[in-house]
């Protein structure tokens, strides 16, 4: 007899692969009961079946390391809890390195690792082929083992998770396809099947290759391709025994396991094949597409190389499936914009068995909280735009980013496909001048220019790029003299209206209730006084303020601010980002400089700093907003877009006389943390209070109510424990970028959020919160003795409280 669908769940999960059915399990485990799953087909038949299981620890940042974590610690358990089979073993595994630059790559890897309480060590070629002795070492520069990692049967640990929210009291259903989800003033109201609508309050979007077509039902973009993925299985081999480590050779694009007493091998090819570009057959259900011997042999032919006995092996079987990819390679969770309590939890990037415990657990814990338990926001949906649902952007984008999951993974590295999406109006003339491009959010933006008869294009490297000294020539060039950059990725909001000023003085921290051509730097707080967003607030007039923030964070930081508009408000956002381009004159000349373009007067007590006045630039009328991010004398420049070509071309030729110089945004991002300005999504989260971030300067708790000014108000009155200071390297050599650990006393204490190198100081710049639970004082801060770990060595490093170049902040107002 038919199963009878519900005509009401408080939420209803689409999709019953491992993700669907792990947010099933931690949402009923978290007391949320009245769940259910509903699955177009049957369990696993998706992609989920087809997976190696592969359960590896290990990821770029902490937050995503500790939900990997979690997944060898729920797996490990299920079957005890659950009593149904997952076969979920610790057979460890181990990576190989074949270039002295991938070396250094784990190096910093093991480092971090270490830190993060995981199992990672270097073991010697001896070593590794006693763990795997079918393994050719003759090429190899290191090998690394991690004991901790596992294997397990994706299939049969999908049916626990399922049953374990059955035992919680989900209900799943399977043959049910979602048809449509409807909406109700912006939020989740039911979702529609064939046999019939289910009221909700919430819908969870697990539907893995599909779960873009799902997002489309409701308008919300959720960026990700199908692209074919493959492995085989050989018959039994001499020499493999059952529970040998994974083997992972990146160099290779391949990985290995045991099967049945022969190897499974599959991998993550350079070049990848994009699937579905006519969309996904009814009919899927266990499907596997055609062989193509053609794209696989990149893989046969590393793997002979990496174990000699494949060149006979006996292939069993080429498995090939499709599986979502997302264009930076992250998956996507949390809610979406623009809908409210719809949630994503797709696009997996064949890591979706050894992350789906940490996304499931996150997802229900974000459900029954209200928010993140932690900062996810390298795999927060709101990271992604809604530009990123083009088809062909993700078709294009999906034949790289297989790849990237085993390639290098340089710091700074720029993707090479799906480009260009978004210029700025410079963009000609910044090529013409020598700019090498990087990408952030779509847009190409001049990252450093290559002088005369250098072409401008990065060599990667874990050391000094060849970019470092025209970088520190750049920053140089802010510091004494006059540089100009384009930040025309940078987004405008109009808040406008009768109530925009009550409306926006309760969303900010600090005070904007200011006279008009005030410009104002503030945070965004959560409920619990966590930094939702970062950015600076300038009154234009009476009822319209101009809000200005980063390209990266312009999803989040529109719904933030437009989810709490109230319903009966006259206040309206608008993004704007479109009419303007944007241009930094900053440095002690810039003064000068911009004097020979305009009659206003620059002067400090006509144009002081933290202020915006419309002014004449050459013939344009520009907002001027006297703001620097680099920590000198200087003037964003807010240019209507058609003019704005004009004033560049007068700024070059009035340039000049000032020795003026082009500035690309890795100088940006070294000037600023000389200055120990910070940033959000790295230095600053929804973790961390305005307080501990060092910008209590910001918070006005005497101003009236705002949001998190409660917390803050706790917080003040207790003890504050934690607070976010600069490092400095001793040693002008060792470079940092994210995540080196760092040491107080000989103690791992935490990491580095975010590093660069200081060209003025002359040495590695990170910064990074310190915690001590009686009490965070400069003294104790100071009286450490502190180290940062680079590729398993120390670095003495010195801290400081304030930044280390202009500590009283008076360049800015010279
Ligand atoms: C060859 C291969 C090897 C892999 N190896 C590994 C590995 O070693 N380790 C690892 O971690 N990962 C691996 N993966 C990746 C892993 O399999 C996936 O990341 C994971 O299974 C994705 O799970 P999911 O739940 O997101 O998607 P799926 O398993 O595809 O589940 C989505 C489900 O949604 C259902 N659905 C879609 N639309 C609707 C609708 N309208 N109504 C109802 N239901 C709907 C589908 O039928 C499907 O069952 C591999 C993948 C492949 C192809």
């Amino acid at each position: 007899m038919a199963k009878q669908l519900p005509t009401q769940a408080q939420v209803v999960i689409i999709g019953g692969g491992i993700v669907g059915c792990s947010v099933a399990y931690h949402l009923t485990n978290l007391g949320c009961k009245d769940v259910l799953l509903l699955e177009r087909k049957v369990l696993t038949c998706g992609t989920t079946w087809a997976a190696a299981g592969l359960v590896g620890q290990l990821r770029a940042t902490r937050a995503l390391t500790k939900l990997a974590t979690y997944g060898t610690q729920l797996y490990a358990r299920l079957e005890e809890e659950t009593e149904q089979a997952t076969g979920y073993i610790t057979t460890g595994s181990i990576m190989v390195a074949r270039t002295e630059e991938r070396k250094h790559e784990y190096d910093r890897s093991a480092a971090m690792a270490r830190a993060f309480g995981i199992e990672m060590y270097p073991i010697s070629f001896e070593e590794a082929r006693k763990l795997w002795p079918l393994m050719y070492t003759g090429d190899l520069v290191a090998a690394y083992y991690f004991p901790k990692d596992g294997q397990t049967n994706p299939v049969d640990t999908c049916q626990a998770l399922a049953k374990g929210a059955r035992m919680g009291g989900a209900k799943i259903f399977e043959g049910f396809t979602v048809t449509g989800v409807t909406l109700k003033n912006g939020a989740v109201s039911s979702v529609s099947t064939e046999q019939g609508e289910v009221t909700c309050e919430y819908v969870v979007n697990c539907g893995g290759m599909w779960g873009q077509s799902l997002g489309r039902m409701v308008g919300v973009s959720v960026p990700l391709h199908a692209a074919e993925h493959m492995h085989i299985v050989t018959k039994p081999i001499e020499g493999v025994y059952k529970g040998m480590p994974t083997l992972r050779d990146m160099d290779g694009y391949i990985y290995f396991r045991e099967e049945v007493g022969g190897l499974l091998m599959g991998g993550f090819e350079p070049v990848a094949k994009p699937w579905g570009m006519k969309g996904i057959p009814e009919n899927f259900q266990f499907t596997e597409l055609n062989e193509d011997w053609d794209q696989f042999s990149i893989f046969m032919d590393n793997a002979i190389t990496r174990c000699p006995a494949m060149k006979t092996a006996e292939v069993r079987h080429l498995t090939v499936v499709p599986e979502s990819f997302t264009p930076d390679t992250a998956y996507m969770l949390g809610e979406a914009p623009g809908v409210k309590n719809y949630f994503v939890a797709a696009g997996m990037n064949s890591v979706g068995i050894a992350s789906a415990a940490g996304a499931g657990k996150a997802i229900a814990e974000w459900i029954t909280e209200g928010h993140q338990a932690e900062d996810l926001w390298d795999v927060d949906i709101q990271r992604c735009f809604s530009w990123q649902d083009n088809r062909r952007y993700l078709r294009d984008r999906v034949t790289e980013s297989v790849g990237n999951l085993y390639a290098d993974h340089w710091p700074y590295k720029q993707p090479r496909t799906a480009r260009p999406v978004r210029t700025s109006v410079f963009h000609d003339r910044l090529a013409a001048r020598g700019a090498c491009f990087g990408v952030v959010a779509g847009w190409e933006r001049a990252n450093w220019f290559a002088p005369e008869g250098v072409k401008p294009e990065y060599k990667y490297s874990w050391g000094r790029q060849n970019w470092f000294e025209y970088s520190a020539a750049e920053h140089m060039a802010v510091r004494e003299g006059v540089g100009v950059y384009d930040l025309s990725s940078m987004v405008n909001f109009l808040m406008q209206g009768r109530d925009a000023e009550s409306v926006i003085q309760r969303i900010c921290a600090n005070d904007v209730a200011v006279p008009l051509g005030k410009v104002v730097y503030t945070q965004l707080l959560n409920e619990r006084g966590g930094i939702e967003a970062d950015l600076t607030v300038t009154r234009l007039d009476e009822d319209t303020f101009f809000v200005v923030t980063a390209a990266a964070t312009e999803t989040r930081d529109f719904e933030w601010i437009r989810r709490h508009i109230p319903g009966d408000a006259h206040a309206f956002l608008t993004n704007v980002s479109s009419a303007y381009a944007m241009l930094g004159v900053m440095g002690p000349k810039a003064r000068d400089l911009l004097s020979t373009l305009t009659d206003a007067d620059l002067s400090n007590e006509a144009f002081p700093f933290a202020t915006a006045q419309q002014i004449d630039v050459g013939y344009a009328r520009p907002w001027a907003v006297r703001m620097s991010y680099v920590g000198e004398l200087g003037w964003e420049l807010y240019i209507p877009t058609p003019f704005a070509t004009s004033v560049f071309d007068a700024l070059m030729a009035e340039g000049k006389k000032f020795a003026l110089r082009l500035v690309g945004l890795h100088a940006v991002d070294s000037l600023r943390l000389e200055k120990g300005f910070r940033h959000w999504g790295s230095d600053i989260t929804t973790d961390d209070t305005p307080f501990e971030a060092g910008l209590g300067f910001c918070v006005k708790l005497d101003k009236g109510d705002f949001i998190g000014r409660d917390a803050l108000v706790k917080q003040k009155e207790s003890w504050l424990k934690r607070k976010l200071v600069i490092f400095t390297l001793e040693d002008p050599e060792p470079l940092l970028y994210h995540d080196e650990p760092i040491y107080r006393n000989g103690e791992h204490v935490s990491q580095i959020t975010h590093g660069s190198y200081a060209h003025l100081l002359g040495c590695a710049i990170g910064m990074g919160y310190l915690e001590n639970l009686e009490g965070i004082e400069a003294e104790w801060i100071l009286s450490g003795k502190y180290e940062i770990d680079v590729e398993g060595k120390l670095i003495p490093a010195k801290v400081h409280l304030k930044a280390p170049y202009d500590p009283k902040n008076e360049r800015v107002r010279m």
